[in-house]
């Protein structure tokens, strides 16, 4: 029985490092609901454009591609919007991923939750409250605390990168930025407004997803979200946003977006 036992466990070692020799690079593996992470990088606390809100809680590990992502993007906010607020970073992922408290994904290393702009340029302090300090969506309305020019530049150039695939929003900040972006659009506003997905329990942060990055041979994609700017599924009336039949749809067949 012990030479048996033996024999597993010699062979789990050999399978565990014929695949770290196969994937070298390896981050993400598996989904962002049902994953892990390898080879995890940690942002640190606080950096240009950012500061980590819960540094404590050590949440902020992720694949490269993702820390590359969010530092690279903060930065460019800070040199286009210099002296403003930094943009405060919620949980990432665990240091080898799976579940994250509070999260239904966060747990590949490709999901991330940002604050957004504010008009007054207030910045939320590290270690208070237990998250995101201020909805920007109240009684069904946006409010005026909400920076529409610099979250849609940060948004626009996040998507830019071509690796950002969904980012969750409050369907009343996707309506908001929706009339910001006006009806003339390129093909670059209408790849940003795609990637917005109207998604509730989004009014305080935004949450960034990217793609499997190639090193990541073990990641699970998901499916890609529909063509089209997506904005008639948050027009509004006096009853508030109604999905469209298309968006219904989309969610049917897709099943749950499993946004956090
Ligand atoms: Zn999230």
């Amino acid at each position: 029985m012990r030479g048996i036992f033996l024999i597993f466990i010699i062979s789990f070692v050999n399978i565990s490092l014929a695949i770290a020799d196969t994937f070298p690079g390896e981050q993400s593996v598996g989904f962002y609901s049902a994953g892990s992470l390898v080879n995890s990088e940690i942002t640190p606390a606080a950096g240009k454009g950012y500061v980590v809100l819960y540094p404590a809680r050590e949440k902020n590990f992720s694949s490269k591609e993702l820390r590359t992502l969010v530092e690279g993007s903060t930065n460019e906010m800070a040199d286009r919007f210099p002296g403003l607020d930094r943009i405060q970073l919620g949980d990432f992922s665990a240091n080898s991923g799976g579940f994250l408290a509070g999260h239904a994904s966060h747990q590949n290393g490709l999901d991330a939750d940002l604050s957004y702009f504010r008009v007054d340029h207030r910045e939320q302090i590290p270690g208070t409250g237990d998250g995101f300090d201020e909805s920007f969506v109240v009684d069904g309305k946006i409010t005026p605390n909400f920076d529409s020019r610099r979250n849609w530049e940060l948004i626009q150039f996040m998507v830019s990168s071509g690796i950002v695939t969904r980012i969750f929003v409050d369907p009343m900040i996707k309506h908001t930025l929706c009339q910001w972006a006006g009806t003339d659009q390129n093909q670059s506003i209408t790849e940003t407004l795609r990637v917005l997905r109207p998604y509730s329990n989004h009014r305080a942060h935004m949450h960034v997803r990217i793609a499997c990055p190639k090193e990541s041979p073990r990641c699970t994609a998901q499916v890609p979200p529909p063509p089209g700017d997506g904005c008639g599924e948050v027009e509004t009336n006096s009853f508030g946003i109604i999905p469209s039949l298309a968006e219904r749809l989309f969610l049917k067949i897709v099943g749950t977006e499993i946004p956090e």
